[in-house]
């Protein structure tokens, strides 16, 4: 049989090919790299880059499409369904991973590493007297999201001593509050009373643009805000507008709406943001679970 990759997985992962498949690896996530190869592929993953509807329409022996990650939505699912091909994903191998992203980035932020760093390297060592950087045990957390990722990122806030509250629909009201978590209906009313708000949904129509001007002015003036699901979420102009102008007072973000962002992108320049290369999930531990999961996922599909 045959896999694809639009980036190679960690040894581990490709480990677990060997005598099994040949495997075509593609060093970026641009389609003329691999189309011609996918015409004999049974498998496809995809780490970075797409699986659009050109690529399923044009892989006639495809069988199987796996993405290292729990989002799909750079895979076109519609369009795999109708063509019969199942799509394996990774629930729960990253949300270790990424949970303590979003808390080490509030931890950032609380102490004020970003600027205390920078002004100690220009010799500024009168920036200890500044009294910016705060205690995070107390503070309310409010969370977008309490799915997998959501729930662990506030199991560790709890465990350091913040309140912590949340919104997701699809979720009871009971279990959440079992979890020691103050349930809302309304995230527009979550935004209102929290010192941080952190994100944790899936990108869809429902989502895109969930914070805007008008969610970020109803936040308080102290407040900051935590991105480590997807870019789009956010209206990444109006958050660097809101940071510029002291509307709320920092943001942590992981994910950008077109990855990698120029470097002239605004949110790059934006005042009191800390910032990754949507690396949240990409530690040594999480990336061995992830292929591992998606391969493993791969293989059951093809061997029926
Ligand atoms: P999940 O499916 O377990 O949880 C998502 C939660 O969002 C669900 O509970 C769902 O009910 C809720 N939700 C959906 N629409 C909503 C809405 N309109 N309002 C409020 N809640 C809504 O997924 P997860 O594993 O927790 O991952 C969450 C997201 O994190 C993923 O979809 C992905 O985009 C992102 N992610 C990012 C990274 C990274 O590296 N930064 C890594 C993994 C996942």
């Amino acid at each position: 049989m045959k896999f694809v990759m639009t980036q190679a997985v960690c040894p581990e992962g490709m480990r677990l090919l060997e005598g099994k498949a040949d495997v075509y690896v593609a060093d970026h996530g641009e389609p003329d790299q691999y189309m011609d190869e996918m015409k004999e592929a049974d498998a496809f993953i995809v780490r970075i880059g797409k699986c659009d509807k050109n690529v399923i329409e044009n892989s006639p022996t495809l069988r199987v499409i796996g993405r290292t990650g729990v989002g799909y939505d750079s895979v076109d699912v519609e369009a795999a369904t109708r063509a019969g091909i199942p799509v394996v994903i990774t629930p729960g191998a990253n949300n270790r991973s990424v949970a303590e992203h979003a808390v080490g980035m509030m931890f950032a932020l609380a102490k004020n590493f970003v600027e205390a760093h920078n002004e100690l390297k220009n010799g500024n060592w009168k920036i200890r007297d500044a009294n910016k950087a705060f205690e995070l045990q107390g503070k309310k957390v409010g969370f977008i999201g309490l799915g997998a990722i959501g729930m662990e990122t506030q199991a560790l806030c709890k465990a350091i001593g913040m309140e912590t509250a949340g919104y997701d629909p699809y979720i009871s009201r009971e279990y959440v509050e079992e979890m020691g978590c103050e349930y809302y209906e309304d995230y527009r009313e979550l935004l209102k009373v929290c010192d941080f708000i952190s994100i944790h949904v899936p990108l869809a129509e429902a989502t895109k643009g969930m914070i805007g001007v008008k969610e970020l002015s109803l936040m308080k003036k102290t407040a900051l805000l935590i991105n480590c699901s997807r870019g789009g979420i956010v209206d990444e102009k109006a958050l660097a507008e809101a940071l510029n102008t002291g509307r709320i007072a920092g943001a942590g973000t992981d994910v950008f709406a077109e990855e990698p962002p120029t470097t002239d992108h605004p949110l790059l320049h934006a005042k009191n943001l800390v910032y990754s290369p949507h690396s949240a999930a990409q530690t040594k531990e999480a990336v061995i679970r992830m292929a591992d999961m998606c391969i493993r996922g791969c293989l059951a599909v093809l061997n029926g």
